[in-house]
């Protein structure tokens, strides 16, 4: 089996990374670099800059300026929405190049990243859902009143300003999704945006920003800051010139970053990890094709690596061995290669660290009692190159286990047994996460109450996906606020309130 990582990327023309800021790109003040890896081989696909403090204080600048000054925080909203829809064409136009880049970048298989919720076409919708808010966001009248202090008539008006220098930080899994849905709301608000992409996937948005250069936007309207946790991250969360920090990725990380915005008090919204179950009842329209699906939800396309894979499956005791079989059989689908092959059904591991981090899951699990039912081990042959580890199923487990607790962002399923639905309510809210849940029944009462008891921010009913511009965050330790939809026009304004006398 060949894998053409290297002769996609020649194929499509792959050049060194830069930064760009103000409009222009250059490379990093000190001259640091660092390796875009493809982890089906482990081989370097190229190079880019890497940001400096130096480097994040001059796009921090050239952001605040962009906004202070204008012109586009309050260019007209046609003006505005019309830049916008010019980046959506674009995105459109070269959107089998950004799927083919999203795989040369993480490793998803190629099928995974043209259809699914990830790909350029989702993501170019994204831009077009926001661009189609800019000219509806509107405040509010209130009914006029006396006011104390004069005794004169006033009258109260809200409206909606844009919140200022947004720091966007986003992780590798799905870099071209995660970049719409931190930047479409941003810009179409009137922010202006200093992104920092993960030093794990940097090439669809160094493409993304080159479309952005191309669409016109106005000198530092948008800042792109390829660049490691710390230092570029470090600087830019702590920078004094940004307002909002609009971060998606690990808790760890969310938690520093919760804590270094209270100096500024920047306004912060954190999409985090999940550990989501789904409860599988006894009536569920088809047991085997629920587990069918909740294994294939940890198995292909990412291989588990998506926050909100529901990676507990919580299984009725009269239907729990039909599941376990069931879900077992789906892992003899599961076909690594080429991730280019549009075959393969399957990527891997993002790097080595994270590899030996979910192999370590495997390996304390059944120490700690659960059944290895399939999976567990890694492919052979050329695929040993690569990070790849085979759909891992574990039966039998205690809700006390690591491996039912922590997210272990790899393809492995736990099975737990319930008996009835409070149990089942029970063992789905203990967690410290609480990003997505499903619900699998055929009683549409029970489907209501269980969907309502699970603290979890969405919830599927006989359904596993996500639909963006939607509301999406997370109950607990698996975020704050919400973002999608009209809940991104809230988290990138601010409400302002004029109090205007009618008597002057
Ligand atoms: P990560 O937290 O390691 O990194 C995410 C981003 O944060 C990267 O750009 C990284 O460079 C940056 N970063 C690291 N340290 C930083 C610091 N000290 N200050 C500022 N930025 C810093 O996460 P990851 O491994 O890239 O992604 C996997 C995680 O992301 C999982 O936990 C997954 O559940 C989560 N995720 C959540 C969602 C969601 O919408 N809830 C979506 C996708 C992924």
């Amino acid at each position: 089996m060949a894998i053409t990582v290297l002769q996609e990327r020649d194929r499509l023309g792959v050049k060194p990374g830069r930064l760009f800021i103000d409009g222009e790109w250059r490379d990093a003040s000190d001259g640091a670099t660092w390796e875009q890896v493809n982890p089906a081989t482990n081989e370097v696909v190229t190079t880019f800059a890497v940001a400096s403090k130096e480097d994040v204080d001059r796009a921090v600048k050239a952001a605040r300026r962009a906004f202070d000054e204008g012109p586009w925080p309050t260019l007209n909203a046609r003006d505005r929405k019309a830049i916008i829809q010019r980046l959506v064409e674009l995105i459109t136009a070269n959107g089998e190049e950004l799927n083919r880049l999203q795989t040369l970048e993480n490793g998803m298989p190629i099928a995974f990243s043209s259809m699914s919720v990830v790909s350029s076409a989702m993501a170019a919708g994204v831009f077009d859902h926001h661009g189609g808010w800019i000219d509806k966001i509107c405040g509010s009248t209130y009914p006029s009143y006396e006011s104390a202090p004069t005794g004169s008539e006033v009258q109260v008006l809200s409206f909606r300003e844009p919140v200022g220098v947004v720091a966007a930080i986003i992780p590798w899994n799905a870099p071209m999704m995660l970049f719409a849905q931190k930047v479409a709301p941003a810009l179409a608000t009137g922010c202006t945006v200093v992104l920092k992409p993960s030093e794990y996937a940097v090439l669809t948005s160094l493409r993304l920003t080159e479309l952005i250069e191309e669409a016109g936007f106005p000198p530092g309207v948008f800042n792109l800051l390829p660049g490691l946790g710390d230092p570029a991250g470090e600087a830019l969360v702590t920078h004094r010139g940004v307002d909002k920090v609009t971060f998606t990725g690990s808790r760890a990380v969310g938690q520093r970053i919760l804590a270094a915005s209270a100096d500024g008090i920047k306004r912060v919204t954190l999409e985090l990890g999940g550990k989501s179950p789904s409860i599988i009842f006894d009536d569920a329209a088809s047991v085997a094709g629920t587990a069918m699906m909740a294994m294939g939800m940890v198995s292909m396309g990412l291989s588990g690596q998506g926050c909100v894979c529901q990676t507990r499956s919580l299984v009725q005791r009269s239907v729990y061995d039909e599941f376990v079989e069931s879900a077992a059989g789906l892992t003899s689908m599961v076909t690594f290669g080429d991730p280019f092959d549009p075959a393969t059904t399957s990527g891997a591991i993002i790097n080595k660290r994270q590899l030996d981090r979910v192999l370590g899951f495997i390996e304390q699990a059944p120490s700690e009692g659960a059944r290895l039912v399939a999976g567990g081990d890694r492919p052979g042959g050329d695929l040993a190159q690569g990070n790849f580890v085979n759909p891992t199923l574990f039966a039998d487990v205690d809700k006390t286990m690591a491996v039912a607790r922590e997210e272990v962002f790899g393809p492995v399923l736990v099975a737990m047994p319930f008996d009835d639905e409070e149990e089942a309510i029970r063992l789905a809210n203990d967690t410290e996460y609480g990003l997505g849940a499903g619900v699998f029944t055929t009683n549409i009462a029970r489907a209501f109450r269980v969907a309502k008891a699970v603290r979890a921010g969405t919830v599927g009913v006989n359904e596993y996906t996500v639909m963006p511009n939607t509301p999406f965050g997370g109950y607990k330790s698996s975020g704050l606020g919400r973002e999608g939809g009209w809940g991104s026009i809230e988290a990138f304004t601010e409400v302002k309130s004029v109090i205007i006398g009618l008597s002057g």
